[in-house]
């Protein structure tokens, strides 16, 4: 057992003093508080996996990074489910250990500690079911588990220790054992999947025995020097899962037995608690790691929701926790640390936990990368390397492809211009931050204004391009974005009538009844917008108390630490307005929003109120207000305003004659294709254009 050090802060010139401080971590000096936490990827379902895993953490290890903790490796083939893809996912062979060598020894060189996370599924096991505790089905799977006998249960034990082994083997610097989330080992220590009778539940000593005997046997397998984190689940989320009392016994329970460093967990994955998508505020949960700290002498870890280092920094100094994880916030910017460290944090590419490209990738078995960072994970096939001969390139259009297409080109070294007909950059992004909740998106704009900045584009606010201002360039792109697309109903010129960036701009303007005409992403932004409960505005510095206590109370979680999995019932927030939010198609709305965050945004809907109805046909609007045919039957809806949210056609009118005069022209984001204008293709597709030039 390691008690915890108290490190001098670093410079006091500096500006981040506790989180750059070194920090004696048992055998390890980590060069500052900063620790890149687990995700897993994809790349470790590739054939060529490991080359590419070295080179995702080799940078990121070059980026700051003080120790990085790898995605889940399974401690048998079964563990992850998914034994189909288990070659570099899993910790159970010699010759396995030896091919992680590459990714360790990468990490090594480049200054940084790794540590193998250590996982079974357990009943998360989607193809069969899996094993657990008790044969109790989670809410997110189709099957039931199959309850462990005794026997299994000591070769599970047995088998962590072995790949503890083989972790060392492979040349890591420790383990953490995956004990949160809702994963195996979580499913012993909670109630709610462990209703055995014999010694491996009942009391929560008998359900705390299968953690406890994992720990025992790495520690004694290992010897005192192999660092052993354990991620314990602070906050279940969830019905009858573990109260804080419990949980915090059971951590001093896992300092005794041996642990170096617990890091804290927060909601299982059945959870129906927001704790990573961007409406949870910014430290929201190091109030639940200071309560761990004090429980326990060893060394805690926050995490969730810690984006920048400001927010970082606020935490230590705070004495909330003694080392921070970041996980998505390296994907952003695998720079992050070594840009804090050098008075850069201003051009930090900041994660805005949008989940687009990263959980909802891996939800879809895409690759994972990062919407605003579309290298992350592609270290070995997009190389940002300078340009050949440097063009004179023309941008048409600030809004994220044009902006993502004129940075990357101008860091290429090539001379960028970049025209836009509004008065700001941004484009979609302008209206996304106004959306409650998603006001992370304003950090995406301070890092490209930074950029723009930085590599010298020439940037023409309010000036619309014609063949004039482009003529002389030798390659054009154009990213003129979308135009809203105006349904065919009869009275859509009535002056009740507003277009869906009228509504974001000047939500104070609509009245108290509004029907908002289409239910995809930008329809549910203006009803979360429309209908969010008056004075109820949002932030994104750290630490604002305030919004922290409303997400809790708006999620049901209770500061308290007697409550079962930390919840309380939620506090209503009804809709300062009667908000309809409407679509054509059969079904409830909202079934397409991503699956990470879309379940969120139709419970909030729901518990404010919001009527959601699918299957209408739009007749027409008027004085009276929007008429519609639902069911066969005609009635009319008493609206003050309806807001068109229908989609959008591309504007790319510019093409034709532009080709016609002979220029090299590309057309990239919802210019190209507006059906689907989402920021992730968008700026995927910018950048790789600019890589190509
Ligand atoms: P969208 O997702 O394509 O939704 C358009 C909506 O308009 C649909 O509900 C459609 O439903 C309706 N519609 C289409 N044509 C219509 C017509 N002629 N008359 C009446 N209704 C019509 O488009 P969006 O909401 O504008 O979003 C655009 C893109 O932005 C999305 O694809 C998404 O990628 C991105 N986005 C994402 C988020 C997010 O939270 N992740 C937020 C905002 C935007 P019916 O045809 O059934 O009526
Ligand atoms: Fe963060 Fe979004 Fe990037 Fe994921 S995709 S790392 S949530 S910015």
């Amino acid at each position: 057992m390691r008690l915890r050090t108290n490190p001098k802060p670093a410079e006091a010139s500096s500006q981040f003093p506790h989180l750059l401080a070194p920090y004696q971590l048992g055998r390890l000096t980590l060069r500052n508080r900063c620790i890149m936490g687990s995700m897993h990827t994809g790349l470790e379902e590739q054939a060529d996996g490991m080359a590419r895993l070295a080179a995702f953490y080799a940078a990121r290890a070059r980026g700051g990074a003080a120790m990085i903790i790898t995605g889940g490796l399974g401690i048998s083939p079964e563990a992850l489910g998914m034994p189909q893809h288990a070659e570099h996912s899993t910790l159970c062979t010699p010759a396995q250990a030896q091919g992680h060598r590459l990714l360790t020894e990468a990490v090594h060189r480049e200054g940084s500690h790794v540590l193998a996370q250590l996982l079974h599924v357990g009943r998360y096991d989607h193809a069969s079911g899996g094993v657990s505790a008790s044969a109790l089905r989670s809410t997110l799977s189709a099957h039931t588990p199959r309850e462990l006998s005794e026997a299994e249960i000591e070769a599970l034990v047995q088998a962590y220790a072995d790949s503890a082994a083989l972790a060392r083997l492979a040349g890591y610097d420790g383990v953490e054992v995956m004990g949160g989330e809702g994963y195996l080992i979580n499913q012993f220590l909670a109630p709610r999947s462990n209703q055995r009778r014999d010694r491996w539940g009942g009391s929560p000593e008998g359900r705390w025995r299968f953690a406890l005997s994992i720990i025992g046997r790495i520690r004694d397998r290992l010897g005192p020097d192999f660092l052993l984190m354990f991620r314990l689940s602070l906050l279940d989320l969830v019905e009858d899962g573990s109260c804080r009392d419990e949980v915090l016994e059971c951590a001093r329970a896992l300092q005794h037995a041996g642990v170096d460093v617990l890091n804290g967990g927060f909601g299982w994955h059945e959870a129906r608690v927001p704790t990573i998508a961007t409406l949870v505020p910014r430290a929201a949960f190091s109030w639940a790691t200071r309560q761990l700290r004090e429980a326990v002498s060893i060394p805690v870890v926050a995490s969730n929701r810690i984006n920048r280092p400001e927010v970082a920094e606020l935490i230590l100094a705070r004495g909330d926790a003694d080392l921070i994880s970041m996980a998505r916030p390296f994907l952003a910017d695998p720079e992050l640390m070594r840009k804090a460290a050098t008075g850069q944090a201003e051009q930090i590419n900041t994660c805005i936990a949008c989940n687009q490209s990263c959980l909802d990738a891996a939800f879809e078995q895409r690759a994972v990368s990062c919407l605003v960072n579309p290298l992350a994970c592609r270290e070995t096939e997009w190389q940002l390397v300078p340009a050949q001969q440097p063009r004179r390139i023309a941008v048409v259009g600030a809004g994220p492809a044009g902006l993502a297409c004129a940075t990357q080109a101008a860091a290429r070294g090539h001379l960028v211009t970049l025209f836009e007909a509004g008065d700001e950059i941004g484009g979609q992004f302008q209206l996304a931050r106004r959306i409650p909740g998603k006001e992370e998106f304003a950090e995406t704009l301070n890092y490209w204004r930074g950029q723009l900045l930085r590599h010298g584009v020439r940037l023409h606010l309010r000036t619309r391009a014609g063949l004039a201002e482009l003529a002389g360039f030798d390659h054009i792109v154009l990213a003129t974005g979308v135009q809203a697309r105006t349904p065919e109903v009869p009275g859509i010129a009535h002056a009740k009538v507003r277009s869906y960036a009228q509504a974001i701009m000047a939500p104070h303007a609509l009245g108290k009844r509004v029907a908002v005409i289409g239910a995809g992403g930008i329809g549910f932004d203006v009803a979360e917008l429309l209908s969010e409960a008056e004075g109820c505005g949002h932030s994104t510095p750290a630490g604002n108390e305030a919004e922290v206590d409303a997400y809790l109370e708006e999620w049901g979680i209770d500061r308290g630490t007697g409550s079962a999995g930390g919840l309380k019932p939620p506090a209503a927030r009804p809709s300062s307005r009667e908000v309809w939010l409407l679509q054509r198609s059969p079904g409830k709305p909202g079934r397409r929003l991503a699956r990470s965050t879309g379940w969120i945004r139709r419970l909030r809907l729901e518990r404010r109120g919001v009527q959601m109805q699918g299957g209408v046909e739009y007749l027409r609007i008027d004085d009276a207000g929007l008429h519609l045919l639902k069911d066969g039957q005609a009635l009319c809806l008493p609206v003050d305003h309806v807001v068109v949210c229908a989609g959008q056609d591309s504007v790319r009118g510019l093409a034709a004659p532009l080709r016609a005069s002979g220029a090299l022209v590309s057309v990239i984001g919802g210019a190209d294709v507006a059906q689907e204008i989402d920021a992730r293709r968008a700026i995927e597709q910018g950048t790789q254009l600019a890589l190509s030039l």
